[in-house]
């Protein structure tokens, strides 16, 4: 606790050489040596306390942010209406957005005020393939058959930034104090699809810190390794010779053959994989019609594995595969097409543990009795060994590095924290034990329980750039734990090679098809207070027999 102190101490001396005015007021309360410092300190706590106040008096605003987001419901690389919304926001707001970044037309980075430190806040805004569901009814109800739908709740984070940065941003502004604040789009993150280029087209070259934000049913922060991997997406292309397929059989080459030869080879050598690994699959082409051998055929692999060399094996197993399904079927391999990729993420312990501060002093949103009758309603019928509804406690410490990593899911927010030091703040906007990527996933992320989640995360976020523009050492010391520990042994390689481009044509046709019906569904906030309102949904909706 004292060194602590010590740090807070020099941290404010320097927030006060940095910021005349709050030296100004603080030399006006504070006469004796040494106080300077607890008078900064005060300050902080103030502005805090401010900002926190701020937060709370935009709860309607980040509300509409989230309903509007959730009622586009688009895939990655076709979030138009989603950047379009938001990148208007940021403008009436005082920032200068640069659209289009890395050759992403849906991804975009938005820049407030000016001077170190320079801080990026991001998070994902695309959704789940047919995970259309009504919000606040707590069974299967999509509101358009087989159409896209929040069913991560990527329809959130960008609220808990933006709301936090505005409420700091007034501040910033009143005491003049010096600072950057960036707002980005995690694009098409369901295909881990842009954060790797992101990185490529130099865009963190200048950033301090990243604060990235991702809902949960937990209020977490982490440092150290995650649980989960990293991945490499690939889609292989066959290419084959027609014939008929009764007549003369004899006469084509099937390079529907040889995706399933792959697959089948791949199910083979599970056996013999690491217990970490994840790798799935999906036929994106196979072929036309029965009575035409296929002269085409692709399948879309994932390979994850929990550290760089580890993908990197895996991969090379998938490229022999398809190469020895290509001879064995008599066909060619066309191509490889990368699709995406993920680092394995690492998170910094500095900056952790400064939101984990946040975080405690929040604490978890106070949740109505509605709120727990969905969520158990929801947990019941997705029939959970457990039905205990929403969390209502924190953990009892800061999450540090996962000891033992069993594999899971991955998210390419790993590579900005293999470049600059990255927390993600979790926030609790969904229902413990649902499948994830789902319609359940979706059913909270325009109801309440969503909008008090959200607001909760921008307060703990707003703090948190209070702590990392008014205590510059912190962003030393986050720093030296990314250069002296992070990155001592581990040097990031980017796993998309120089000739491979984000994979902007992908769900193009999908949104093409959806879109004229999903558009009837658009939120209007000018008519309606909440989403749930404009689509008469009574909340919550528990009972079939209503
Ligand atoms: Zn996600």
């Amino acid at each position: 606790m004292p060194r602590h102190a010590l740090l807070v101490t020099t941290a404010m001396i320097a927030a006060l050489a940095a910021a005349p005015l709050a030296q100004k007021n603080t030399a006006k309360t504070d006469s004796r040596a040494g106080a300077k410092a607890s008078g900064s300190n005060a300050k902080l706590d103030a502005f805090k306390q401010e900002a926190i106040a701020d937060v709370e008096s935009r709860a309607q605003f980040s509300q509409q942010m989230v309903d509007q987001i959730f009622s586009y419901g688009e895939l990655g690389f076709q979030e138009v209406e989603t950047t379009r919304y938001l990148a208007d926001i940021l403008k009436r707001n005082g920032f200068a957005v640069q659209e289009g970044i890395a050759g992403i037309p849906t991804a975009f980075m938005a820049t407030w005020g000016s001077g170190k430190p320079v801080l990026a806040l991001g998070s994902d805004i695309d959704c789940i393939p047919q995970a259309s569901q009504k919000p606040g009814v707590a069974w299967h109800e999509p509101l358009i058959e087989g159409a896209p739908g929040h069913g991560e709740g990527h329809n959130s984070g960008q609220a808990v930034n933006i709301t936090a940065a505005l409420a700091v941003k007034k501040i910033m502004e009143r005491e003049h104090l010096p600072g950057t604040l960036r707002i980005w789009t995690g694009t098409a993150e369901e295909l881990v699809g842009s954060k790797a280029y992101f990185i490529r087209a130099g865009l963190f070259k200048d950033v301090d810190i990243a604060l990235f934000t991702h809902v949960d049913d937990k209020f977490d922060v982490s440092w150290g390794a995650r649980e989960g991997t990293g991945l490499v997406s690939v889609q292989y292309a066959f290419l084959g010779e027609t014939a008929h397929a009764a007549a003369n059989p004899w006469r084509g080459r099937s390079a529907l053959d040889a995706v399933e030869l792959m697959d089948i080879g791949w199910q083979f050598r599970r056996e013999h994989l690491r217990l970490s690994q994840r790798s799935h699959d999906v036929i994106t082409d196979g072929g036309d019609q029965p009575n035409v051998v296929p002269r085409t055929a692709s399948v879309w692999y994932y390979f994850r594995e929990t550290d760089y060399p580890h993908i990197k094996e895996l991969w090379e197993t998938g490229d022999t595969m398809a190469k020895a399904a290509a001879m064995m079927a008599g066909v060619q391999l066309q191509s490889e097409t990368v699709l995406g990729s993920a680092w394995p993420q690492h998170f910094n312990k500095v900056v952790a543990e400064t939101t984990w501060a946040n975080i405690q002093k929040i604490g978890m949103p106070k949740w109505s009795d509605e709120d727990q009758q969905l969520a158990k309603a929801v947990q019941k019928e997705l029939k959970n060994p457990t039905s205990d509804g929403l969390r209502t406690k924190l953990r009892d410490g800061v999450q540090g590095p996962v000891t033992e990593n069993y594999g899971g899911g991955s998210d390419d927010i790993g590579d900005i924290s293999w470049n600059v030091p990255t927390v993600t703040l979790r926030y609790p906007s969904n229902i413990p034990g649902l499948p994830g990527h789902n319609w359940a996933n979706a059913i909270s992320m325009a109801t309440p329980i969503a909008h008090k989640g959200v607001t909760a995360g921008a307060k703990v976020q707003a703090m948190t750039i209070l702590d990392l523009v008014m205590r510059p050492e912190l962003v030393d010391q986050a720093w030296a734990y990314f250069r002296d520990v992070q990155t001592k042994d581990t040097k990031y390689e980017p796993l998309i090679r120089p000739q491979d481009k984000p994979a902007i044509w992908l769900n193009k046709a999908t949104m093409e098809k959806y879109r004229p019906e999903m558009k009837k569904y658009y939120y209007d906030p000018s008519r309606f207070k909440t989403y749930l309102d404009q689509l008469g949904i009574k909340y919550p909706t528990v009972n079939r027999e209503q």
